[in-house]
Formats: C-alpha cells, sequence, structure tokens
C-alpha cells in the first residue's frame, strides 16, 4: 500500500494519543488526558510532521501495529483495516473513559 493510502486508514479520532490502561484482556483509554502536542478542538496532532522527534513515546504506525498493537481502539481505521483483512488479534473487552464515565465499545459489527 501506497503511503498516502495508509495515512488515509487513521480515521483521526484522537484515541490513540491519550493516556491508556491496558491489562491482558482490556483496554482503558482515558480521554481526559492527553499527549501535550494533541489539540482536543481540531483533534490534529500540532507537531505531526516532527511528532517522533519532539515525543519519545509517540509510535510511527506501522503494518505490525495494525495487526497487533493492544493500545489501539476497535474503532481505528488501521485495527479496522487489519480486521478486514482477518490479520488482527484482539482483546475480550475495549471501553473508553469520557469525562467520568467509562462506556464499552461496540464492536459488535466485526
Ligand atoms: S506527538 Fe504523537 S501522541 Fe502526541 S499528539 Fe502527536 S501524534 Fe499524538
Ligand atoms: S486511534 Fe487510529 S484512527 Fe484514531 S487517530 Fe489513532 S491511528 Fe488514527
Amino acid at each position: 500500500m501506497k503511503k498516502d493510502a495508509w495515512e488515509k486508514l487513521c480515521s483521526g479520532c484522537g484515541l490513540c494519543c491519550h493516556e491508556k490502561v491496558i491489562t491482558e484482556n482490556l483496554l482503558l483509554i482515558d480521554t481526559s488526558s492527553a499527549c501535550e502536542f494533541y489539540d482536543s478542538e481540531s483533534r490534529l496532532c500540532t507537531v505531526y510532521d516532527r511528532r517522533f522527534e519532539k515525543c519519545p513515546r509517540c509510535l510511527k504506525m506501522t503494518l505490525f501495529r495494525a495487526m497487533f498493537a493492544d493500545y489501539l481502539p476497535p474503532t481505528c481505521g488501521y485495527v479496522r483495516w487489519a480486521r478486514a483483512h482477518h490479520i488482527r488479534l484482539c482483546r475480550e473487552k475495549e471501553c473508553v473513559l469520557e469525562n467520568g464515565i467509562l462506556s464499552f465499545v461496540d464492536d459488535s459489527s466485526h
């Protein structure tokens, strides 16, 4: 896949730019706690072209991560792509913490 097409798989939800807790069978994303370079209004990275230099925690999206990374939510465009190609391993439950409210992600379509 060409770089442009790969980048377009991102739906821009910004969930991967927030703090997460990962356990054996649960991914918890805290939407009240974002990376310092994340703009919550635009849902964009303010240092996108230099993100790996500015933020050591920032991880490049690769095919391998789309397939296996346990910090990505099921709604992520890369996860959806990997699942559509039957190459995704997933945990039992995934949920999002938003304004103190915990909700499980409905992923019944996959
Ligand atoms: S530096 Fe990385 S983790 Fe931080 S906002 Fe930008 S893309 Fe997201
Ligand atoms: S979780 Fe996936 S779709 Fe959402 S911003 Fe991150 S890479 Fe893009």
